[in-house]
């Protein structure tokens, strides 16, 4: 099967798996690259997020930032026919990657609510709270169990001012209500899947899922065997049950990618990007083609143009 699919994944951790193994972006042995990537999808925005872990403080973890960021802007420089910079007023007609760029874990801001500003004119349009510790803003699911900090609450008010969208995976339940309060603009659940169906407080409840439905959210289908079945092999069906239970919430809308490459073990069925195929013919026979290419591009399009549309900012420079 060859035919070319349009792909929005909301979540990968491909650019520090390329710091921590020297690797490239363009061909790498990872779970995704440029050329599987492109090979793949004929219309393609790939969110990569620089992850900070919630134990790093201060000028270390912008500095951790940085390293990380320094690297992606390497990639872009140097693949510049491959990927370029996503921005929220062009969206792909030609073969070429469109990264935006994520920050998963607030600890990147070091206490500092002026960082949001900074992390966003260096194109980050998205961020994650937090990972599943705690760090200034709140905690994550291992965390203490209490929800936003007031500088949490801060932070999630001065993203939606900046135009950052929030990402509350990884958020622990009292964290997501806190944000289900506080914002103002719908919010991203970048990779995480269904708890009913696989108990693991990185899913989300129905009711959870039923808020994101009603603000217009985002969910994004993640792959990792852990969060689908408790952590065994699985065919894809066993993925496309998360997908179908969303559906029935009402979710057709807001239903999107997460896939969690290079941040999780893949399954055998979706080893890479490759195996987007895979899911993208099997989706089809479930849900049928409208829906399918929603769920793998044009729900997160239309959040991101929705969501991220700003009036007298400056576009991102980088
Ligand atoms: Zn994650």
């Amino acid at each position: 099967m060859n035919e070319k699919i349009a792909v929005f994944d909301l979540h990968c951790d491909t650019v520090l798996a390329c710091l921590k193994q020297g690797a490239e972006l363009k061909r790498n042995h990872l779970q995704l690259d440029l050329e599987r990537g492109l090979e793949t999808a004929e219309r393609w925005i790939q969110t990569l997020a620089f992850f900070i872990d919630d134990c790093y403080r201060g000028e270390d973890a912008w500095n951790h930032f940085f390293d990380q960021y320094r690297l992606m802007r390497r990639f872009l420089e140097e693949n510049s026919e491959a990927i370029r910079l996503w921005s929220p007023t062009s969206f792909p007609t030609d073969p070429c990657c469109q990264a935006m760029l994520s920050v998963e874990g607030g600890a990147v801001l070091g206490g500092k609510l002026e960082r949001i500003g900074e992390l966003y004119r260096l194109g980050v349009a998205m961020m994650t709270l937090v990972w599943n510790g705690e760090n200034e803003l709140g905690s994550g699911i291992d965390g203490c169990g209490e929800g936003l900090t007031a500088f949490g609450k801060n932070a999630v008010r001065e993203m939606e001012q900046n135009g950052m969208v929030v990402d509350v995976s990884h958020l622990n339940d009292a964290g997501f209500y806190d944000v289900e309060r506080l914002a103002k603009k719908p919010f991203a659940a970048t990779h995480s899947n269904a708890r009913s169906l696989c108990a693991h407080p990185r899913n989300l409840t129905d009711e959870q899922i039923r808020c994101i439905i009603d603000r217009r959210g985002l969910i994004g289908l993640n792959f990792y065997p852990l969060f689908v079945n408790g952590g065994q092999e699985y065919a894809i069906d066993e993925l496309i049950r998360h997908a179908e239970h969303i559906l029935s919430l009402g979710g057709e809308r807001i239903l999107a990618l997460g896939s969690d490459f290079d941040g999780a073990d893949m399954p055998a069925a979706i080893p890479d990007i490759k195996g987007l195929e895979n899911l993208y013919q099997s989706m089809i026979k479930y849900f049928g083609t409208e829906i399918t290419k929603d769920v793998f591009f044009g729900n997160a399009a239309e959040f991101f143009r929705r969501v991220t549309r700003r009036k007298g900012k400056k576009e991102n420079v980088l």
